[in-house]
């Protein structure tokens, strides 16, 4: 039995969020967490104090391996992004050694952060993807991962044949779906409609249908992608309808970025179960547009953030689930009259970070809180002393806004310490 101790947070649903001071979190052998519980007589080998904070570890649900070490090059818009930084970084994943090397990066990167879980994408090498999920098993990282698939409108060096990469993904994912006690996932996961072809789709979503397995894709990502689907898809609406029609729209479908969705794909979407992945940052920074969060929300669609790395430069999520805010405030004050609408809260981001994310990704009978029966996908981190002077709806708030990563001290994952 471990034992934490600091104020706990418990994010409860987008509208509420949860303190409870001075209390003891025990996490069972089994990598549970027991009882959250008033601190009780001293035991020894107590990890924290009343000054720490004890929360759900953070959720990361769009993000990209091969990208890692390509944050921050800034002055490209989608497209030009693909060709001049994606592309030649996912190259690099055809010697396995290498992504092997990256996936390490990768991990004690997001760990240090406090993200406990990842939906990610892979190279679209398959050798590459094994020893990154290897990576994965060994360093105790939760994960939903898969390799990428492009058949068509990608470079010759990434584009795979069909048939072949359908098989790859049929084993990779029956060889990691489930593995590790249930914390790591695979997921199917084709580029993009315009990069895939309607064989490559419909194999996609049967795999995933048979084997129960997770999808993730780009949509309605930039006015550039939108116009392009359009092109490569005459007969179809939009990149929700291409999907619809393959079979890729399910309640495990991971939908990234979903900027330009209008009323009626929002309604499919959330009339679907599939889950859209908010990357504010990311689409700040390649100036692929403004989501309409509140829209999102109010269609009833289950949301989750992503750090879009390396389309978002800023791989730690408190900050992601901020700009998440500070762009819901920026579309509702620059609207003429304003918008009515309530923009989210500090409680409905640390929702969007973890319990929220969880649900998204299916996942919250595992993780997401810190509730009894749950696995122990938890953050010890020590904010500024002052936030101890403040009522609990704004230490929620100063938490958010400023957690800053050399405060997290430990970070458990189903009850092992990874790290930092
Ligand atoms: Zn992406």
């Amino acid at each position: 039995m471990q034992t934490l101790h600091g104020t706990v947070l418990q994010p409860r649903s987008a509208t509420e969020c949860m303190i409870r001071e001075n209390a003891w979190v025990r996490i069972d052998d089994c990598g549970r967490i027991h009882e959250v519980a008033p601190v009780g007589s001293s035991t020894t080998d107590v990890v924290g104090d009343s000054f720490c904070w004890i929360l759900p570890g953070f959720i990361d649900a769009h993000c990209h391996v091969p990208q890692w070490d390509r944050r921050g090059i800034d002055g490209l818009t989608l497209f030009d992004w693909h060709e001049k930084v994606v592309y030649p970084a996912e190259a690099r994943f055809e010697n396995a050694d290498f992504a092997e090397q990256m996936a390490e990066a990768f991990v004690s990167g997001v760990i240090a952060l406090g993200t406990t879980t990842v939906a990610a994408f892979g190279s679209p090498f398959p050798k590459s993807v094994d020893r990154v999920f290897s990576v994965f098993a060994r360093r105790g990282l939760r994960a939903v991962f898969g390799m990428i698939l492009n058949d068509a409108n990608c470079p010759a060096a990434l584009c795979q044949q069909t048939t072949a990469a359908l098989d790859q993904s049929r084993e990779l994912g029956a060889k990691w779906h489930g593995a590790e006690n249930g914390r790591l996932s695979y997921a199917f996961s084709p580029r993009m409609p315009v990069c895939c072809s309607e064989p490559m789709m419909r194999g996609a979503a049967a795999l995933a249908q048979m084997l129960g397995c997770h999808v993730q894709t780009h949509v309605a990502e930039s006015p550039d992608e939108v116009l392009a689907v359009r092109e490569t898809f005459p007969d179809r609406l939009d990149d929700v309808d291409v999907l619809a029609d393959m079979g890729l729209l399910t309640g495990r479908t991971l939908l990234g970025h979903g900027v330009f969705l209008s009323r009626a794909q929002r309604k499919q979407v959330a009339e679907s179960g599939a889950a859209v992945v908010h990357c504010p940052t990311a689409n700040l920074f390649l100036e692929s547009g403004l989501m309409d969060y509140v829209a999102h929300r109010s269609a009833g669609i289950r949301m989750a953030l992503g750090s879009g790395v390396a389309g978002g430069p800023n791989p730690f999520m408190p900050q992601v689930a901020v700009d998440c805010l500070q762009m819901a405030k920026g579309m509702k004050v620059h609207a003429m009259p304003r918008r009515a609408y309530d923009v989210p809260t500090p409680a409905e981001a640390w929702w969007l970070l973890t319990r929220g994310a969880a649900t998204a990704l299916r996942m919250d009978d595992r993780i997401g809180s810190v509730e009894p029966g749950l696995e122990a996908d938890l953050l010890v981190v020590r904010p500024e002393p002052w936030l101890a002077e403040l009522p609990p709806d704004q230490r929620i708030s100063a938490l958010l806004y400023t957690l800053r990563p050399h405060q997290i001290e430990h970070v458990f994952i189903a009850g092992r310490r990874v790290g930092p």
